[in-house]
């Protein structure tokens, strides 16, 4: 049984192994082909075969510097992704009694209470002073 164990990390050893793309790529292949099954294209099933193909290509793979570079990339966008949905659903929770505004120097969004007016607010980030219009 070591002597598999000792095989197994000797063939990953200088490659890339499993990260959260390689992960993703296969799950999304893993579903698709779940769907798939129950409609049997075959578009899906090359796109699927893809997928697999390209999640173990990254697992396989020897070059390091670029299978990083895109799995940084991969943690990037799912990270602006995750934030938009979780600001999305703050905004649509807190309508009645939150107002969200947007630094235009720095980008950064405020988190105001809502009140009825012209109101002046300083952005924690910056600095910048911030008119909050509140109409209703
Ligand atoms: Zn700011």
């Amino acid at each position: 049984m070591d002597k598999i164990k000792f095989a197994i990390t000797r063939f990953f050893y200088g490659r890339n192994g499993f990260d959260a793309l390689s992960y993703s790529l296969l799950g999304a292949a893993l579903v698709l082909n779940g769907i798939n099954s129950f409609f049997k294209s075959i578009i899906v099933y090359i796109i699927t075969a893809a997928l697999i193909y390209f999640g173990f290509f990254r697992v396989l793979s020897r070059n390091l510097v670029a299978r990083r570079r895109e799995n940084t990339v991969f943690l990037n966008f799912i990270r602006h992704v995750r934030n938009f949905v979780v600001l999305t659903y703050r905004r649509i929770a807190g309508f009645r009694t939150t107002i969200y505004v947007k630094c235009h120097t720095c980008g950064a969004v405020l988190r105001l209470p809502r009140r009825r007016g012209k109101h002046t607010s300083i952005c924690p980030g910056c600095g910048t002073r911030v008119v909050v219009r509140c109409i209703f």
